[in-house]
């Protein structure tokens, strides 16, 4: 225990968003402390100690029953109602929000009446764990695909959206009830898995009040404090809520380049009950994950890159780190997409395009 810091706040899970929260907090005097579940050694807290998570749900462990029991556990019981899909999309519903149309998977539901209520094409998704894409299954009525066994009772369908583009607006909600927003975020997935970002963008302003409302409801009326993130389809000029996540969120990491307050911090400072104040905004933001690749050191030379690497192993198809642009102008925008594109494996030809289509043509 340090006695230099003024607070400790302790992170459930020990990946990425943990160490940022950290990286974030170490100014403002808050120790961070992310704790792997399956450790060994559960924690002591001190009784004013706060406890946040950066994942939804989690098994129960020494060190996840030891967070559990703290009366500071951040929006405790909302965890549980968002990690499971059947229970987000209910609530969504009772709030009237508008979300993608979806039927529970019941043991009787057959395919058959799964197209007939959501049509052709229908999204499986598991309740519980699916992140990145994984835990989802098409079932396409032209290839009279099933529905895997055990998924009966373990997954909700979902209408395939025809969807224009995907947005997200991070919100920040204060102690005191006040909230707070950053500006959308344009997001590209790729299979399932997000792989750029976008934010402030001009043509996204329309929706920033409507956005804002949808999700101030929510955050009220479970009395959420900390950062909550809102994945969006747009579809035509209307927004339809495809998921919600009760922490910091990959759509939002460009704020760390991008705004005076990160949304790391703001939900430092909410959580443990500093000061929040109105995050300000400079530059055209973009963000590239970068998705199981090695790291090169080269991309620390392109000009105005935010490297963050998460020293994780890298594997296929996982998040290792991702790298930051807060630019103005087409031309320095222009040349970073120049410099950074050569220095990423090709796959990333798609993504770099989408950036410059989005940046340099809108
Ligand atoms: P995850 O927890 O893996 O992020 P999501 O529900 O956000 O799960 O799904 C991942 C991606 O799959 C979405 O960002 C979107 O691109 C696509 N997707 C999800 N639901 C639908 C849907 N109902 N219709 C069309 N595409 C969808
Ligand atoms: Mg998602």
């Amino acid at each position: 225990m340090s006695e230099y810091f003024e607070q400790t706040l302790w992170v459930l899970g020990a990946g990425q968003l943990g160490n940022m929260l950290q990286h974030a907090a170490y100014p403002l005097g808050v120790n961070v402390k992310p704790i792997d579940i399956d450790a060994a050694q559960a924690p002591v807290l001190a009784k004013n100690d706060v406890v946040t998570a950066e994942r939804e749900e989690w098994p129960s462990t020494p060190v996840t029953d030891a967070l559990a029991a703290h009366s500071n556990f951040a929006n405790q019981a909302f965890f549980a109602t968002i990690a499971d899909r059947f229970k987000q999309k209910s609530l969504l519903d009772e709030l009237e929000l508008a979300t993608a149309p979806w039927q529970l998977v019941e043991t009787a539901t057959t395919e058959s009446d799964l197209h007939n209520k959501l049509g052709d094409r229908v999204l499986l998704k598991r309740r519980k764990g699916g992140y990145d894409g994984r835990g989802q299954h098409w079932l396409k009525k032209a290839e009279q695909s099933l529905i895997p066994d055990d998924w009966h009772n373990n997954a909700i369908a979902e209408q395939a959206i025809n969807f224009c583009e995907e947005v997200s607006l991070i919100g920040v909600r204060d102690q005191q009830g006040k909230c707070y927003f950053y500006p959308l975020t344009l997001n590209l997935h790729q299979n399932g898995i997000l792989t750029a970002s976008i934010s402030p963008l001009n043509r996204l302003k329309p929706y920033q009040e409507t956005a804002e409302k949808m999700l101030t409801k929510l955050m009220s009326a479970v009395d959420y404090v900390g950062v909550m993130a809102m994945e969006c389809f747009k579809v035509g000029d209307k927004l339809l809520i495809n998921e919600i996540a009760p922490r910091v969120h990959n759509s939002g990491h460009w704020t760390q380049a991008g705004s005076n307050i990160s949304q790391f911090e703001s939900h430092v400072r909410c959580v443990t009950g500093l000061p929040m104040i109105v995050p300000s905004i400079r530059n055209t933001n973009f963000m590239i994950n970068l998705i199981g690749c090695e790291l090169d050191k080269r991309w620390l030379a392109v000009e105005g890159s935010e490297l963050f690497w998460y020293q994780k192993s890298v594997r296929a198809g996982r998040k290792v780190g991702h790298i930051n642009f807060s630019k103005t102008g087409v031309e320095n925008i222009s040349a970073a997409l120049d410099q950074i594109e050569p220095l990423l494996p090709s796959q990333y030809s798609d993504t770099i395009n989408w950036l410059r289509k989005e940046l340099l043509i809108n």
